[in-house]
């Protein structure tokens, strides 16, 4: 699973630094979370493509998060044979893609598919599919805003094949039984299990979005013990009233959620335009007397998240 930070911003784009959307690419498709403006550029600069492209969830209707998706559905509408996309985001996101759509006339060759989600109402799956559970909690900040959770299916333990031929298990078909989880028997009438010859089941890898919020419980649900998540660090600690009346966070107050969510990796975004660029490292500094290792993503950054240890 690798992830690329199509930018870093909140409120509006400034030089060298977009606004805060995330791409993640797994084996079978890509996922983008939140289009913010300008986002197309960021695709091309890092070579992404777009064909790969099967879902995009927005947090939230506020322009900084959603006014890039016009010109990614053009973009895609490029691609020859471009298969249907999913659009997943609070109430509303239908309505205004669609209004978008026929006011600007564009010709978008595939279908789209909404999921509309009602943050009155708790947790949910927004979708899942062989690769991932789309997961999505309430936020807590000026509009309907919700935090997104991508979670691999725990994967089978590794197979042991030292156990199975100490078990009298031939090397052939009955190996393959057992990594499907079938019991077999030996030409003796022994009935060997899975659990015999697999190590313990390894957990699937996740991945969180969260922004923009105040701290709440949907937060903490939404990047609780995630291998890596991204959260809003939109201002310093002195701006802590600003933070609290237009329902933002400090880089403090985003630093202690994922300390107590156990997070394992924290990468700060959204970043007030009123911070210059010399600045992130302040906000790290501040952000890391809380979580130690935290970051103040930059534009155009990757990440992977490696296969958890057994
Ligand atoms: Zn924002
Ligand atoms: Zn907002």
């Amino acid at each position: 699973m690798q992830c690329f930070l199509l930018g870093t911003g909140g409120m509006m784009p400034m030089p060298h630094r977009r606004l805060s959307s995330v791409l993640v690419r797994t084996e079978l498709q890509d996922y983008l979370l939140d289009a913010g403006e300008g986002i197309q550029v960021s695709f091309k600069e890092l070579g992404l493509g777009i064909k790969r492209l099967a879902v995009v969830a927005i947090t939230h209707l506020h322009a900084d998060h959603c006014l890039g998706l016009p010109g990614i559905l053009m973009l895609r509408s490029q691609v020859e044979q471009a298969s249907g996309l999913t659009i997943v985001g609070p109430v509303g996101i239908k309505r205004f893609v669609e209004h978008v759509r026929s006011d600007l006339r564009s010709r978008i060759t595939f279908p789209i598919r909404y999921v509309e989600l009602r943050p009155n109402e708790n947790t949910a799956v927004a979708l899942k599919n062989d690769d991932i559970t789309l997961s999505w909690a309430k936020l807590n900040h000026s509009v309907d805003c919700v935090g997104y959770r991508l979670q691999e299916p725990s994967r089978p333990g590794r197979f042991h094949p030292e156990r199975a031929s100490a078990l009298g298990v031939p090397q052939g078909p009955l190996w393959g039984r057992l990594q499907h989880g079938d019991d077999v028997e030996t030409q003796d009438g022994r009935i060997i299990r899975p659990n015999d010859v697999m190590g313990h089941t390894r957990r699937g890898r996740s991945l969180a979005f969260a922004t923009d919020t105040r701290p709440c419980p949907g937060l903490d649900q939404t990047i609780w013990q995630a291998d890596l998540a991204f959260v809003e660090g939109m201002f310093m600690a002195s701006d802590k009233a600003l933070a609290k009346e237009k329902y933002h966070m400090t880089v403090i107050e985003a630093a202690t959620a994922a300390k107590r969510a156990q997070v394992r990796r924290l990468v700060l975004t959204h970043i007030s335009p009123r911070y210059a660029n010399a600045e992130r490292r302040t906000l790290q500094d501040q952000a890391r007397t809380v979580f130690p290792g935290a970051i103040v993503g930059r534009d155009l950054q990757d990440f992977v998240i490696p296969m958890p240890e057994d």
